[in-house]
């Protein structure tokens, strides 16, 4: 094995264990420079991933290394180098050319030049007060909007709201937005999910740009950011965010957050993030009651032209009970049939379209438990293999497929994936997540496995 064959596969192992943004950020863009020995050099980008690497992965990497070298390389170095193209593992160390140089960190200036233009408002026109239906478990929520988006910037900021999946907390967050829109169409609105800061952070990390950065996130005139839970644990991100959250509300600029949960039951989340999201006006959204769930049926099935009769409407709604966005799903299934058809949307197709549902998805009764034991007897492996420690690769992908399942089928929130599978760290659930879904579309095999393993844990 040469060199960089070592430090390829090392850093193959290391993207599973590793939460993906880190990869990213800190190791993605590293090479080797020389194995000799005992002593391999490593080549980082700049001082910057040199401390991180040192400071925060030098374990997992030296164990990594040991682990494939049979403990042969005992020692590693960090070095900062210029590499041309900092994705390719090259061979020896390139001696730098001024030229490249010089022309490397003009377009960096350039970079940081740039005109900052804030990203026009594209927000969904659908997501409106108008069509919001108020009801008991969102009536708070909606007064706060509608609050909000009278007097922007004023007594409830930020406005915080939370709550469960489906219950119209980014519908409310965006009709905020269109209505302050609707009356000054030049308002500057900056619309982001709570990953996307995460990641343009880094990303402005990466390419020198984190000038540019903290301007955009000090421009708009309304900040709406949805799911705000994911910056929890993740520290550089809370300390931007924590800089920009400050620089808007000093400046009376409105701030809406929505979140699966309170300020105070984020993971993770620092404290002065916690009592500044806790200034404001904090509502939750519950699950509506059965009468909400009709008035919201009434209302969806009005906007697409078709009519229901009162008890076609009741069934619906004493069947879909989880949330609003299943009780849509249900609606639109029923229209889709009724169309498909030429049929009227009778309770009899309505009952026959909600069992299918509920055949396929049967969400309510299958546990946590119950999910890890099918994955586990699927690959024959045991329970405690399957949240254990160790990395090898016919762990980890059955690892990864049961916490891309608890995602999908059991609507698992991350750090409860995280927690469930050995007290992992919830960027690992998130990283296992977007693995397993993409090699669901591009390889058949891990398509089969996973059909293979829902059929189970449904039969
Ligand atoms: P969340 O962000 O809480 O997960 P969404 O705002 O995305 O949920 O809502 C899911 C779907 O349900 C959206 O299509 C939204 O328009 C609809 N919805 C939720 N609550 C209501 C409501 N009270 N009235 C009308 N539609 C609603
Ligand atoms: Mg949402």
């Amino acid at each position: 094995m040469n060199a960089e064959q070592l430090w390829k596969t090392a850093l193959g192992e290391l993207e599973l264990t590793v939460s993906k943004i880190h990869f990213t950020t800190w190791l993605k863009n590293t090479f080797v420079v020389e194995w000799k020995e005992d002593t391999v050099i490593v080549g980082v980008p700049n001082d910057f991933t040199r401390a991180w690497l040192e400071n925060k992965y030098h374990k997992a990497i030296m164990q990594v290394l040991q682990s494939i070298t049979d403990n042969k390389v005992t020692n590693i170095q960090y070095r900062v180098e210029i590499v041309k193209q900092s994705s390719v593992v090259i061979e020896q160390v390139q001696q730098s050319q001024p030229d490249d140089e010089a022309s490397e960190k003009a377009s960096i200036a350039q970079k940081n030049n740039m005109p900052v233009s804030p990203e026009p408002g594209s927000l969904n026109p659908r997501y409106i007060f108008a069509n919001f239906v108020v009801g008991k478990g969102n009536e708070l929520a909606y007064a706060a909007a509608v609050r909000v988006a009278k007097e922007p910037g004023t007594k409830y900021n930020p406005l915080f709201l939370y709550g469960g999946v489906g219950l119209g907390k980014t519908h409310l967050m965006l009709a905020v937005g269109n209505e302050l829109l609707r009356n000054n169409p030049n308002l500057n609105v900056l619309y982001i999910a709570g990953e996307q800061f995460t990641n343009d952070y880094v990303s402005s990390l990466q390419n020198g740009t984190v000038n540019k950065f903290k301007n955009k996130y000090r421009t708009p005139d309304l900040f709406l950011v949805d799911d705000i839970q994911f910056i929890g644990g993740k520290e550089q991100t809370q300390e931007q965010f924590f800089h920009a959250f400050n620089a808007l509300r000093d400046a009376h600029k409105q701030i809406v957050l929505t979140s699966d949960r309170p300020p105070k039951a984020i993971p993770a989340l620092e404290e002065r993030l916690i009592s500044r999201f806790e200034w404001g006006m904090i509502a939750d959204i519950a699950s509506p009651d059965l009468e909400t769930r009709m008035a919201i049926l009434k209302s969806k099935s009005k906007e697409k032209g078709i009519e229901l009769d009162e008890e076609t409407l009741r069934f619906i709604a004493t069947n879909v009970q989880s949330n609003v966005r299943e009780l849509e799903g249900a609606l639109n299934k029923l229209f889709v049939s009724v169309e498909l058809r030429g049929v009227d949307p009778t309770i009899d197709l309505a009952r026959e379209i909600i069992s299918s549902i509920t055949v396929s998805q049967r969400r309510g009764g299958v546990t946590v438990r119950d999910l890890i034991k099918v994955v586990a007897e699927y690959f024959d492996i045991t329970l405690d293999e399957l949240s254990g420690q160790s990395r090898r690769k016919e762990l980890v992908v059955p690892r990864q497929i049961t916490m891309f399942l608890m995602r999908e089928e059991l609507d698992s929130s991350y750090p409860t994936i995280g927690h469930e599978l050995g007290g992992r760290d919830h960027t690992t659930a998130m990283h296992a997540y977007s693995k397993i879904k993409r090699d669901f579309d591009s390889d058949e095999r891990m398509r089969q496995d996973i059909m293979s393993i829902k059929q189970r844990l449904y039969s």
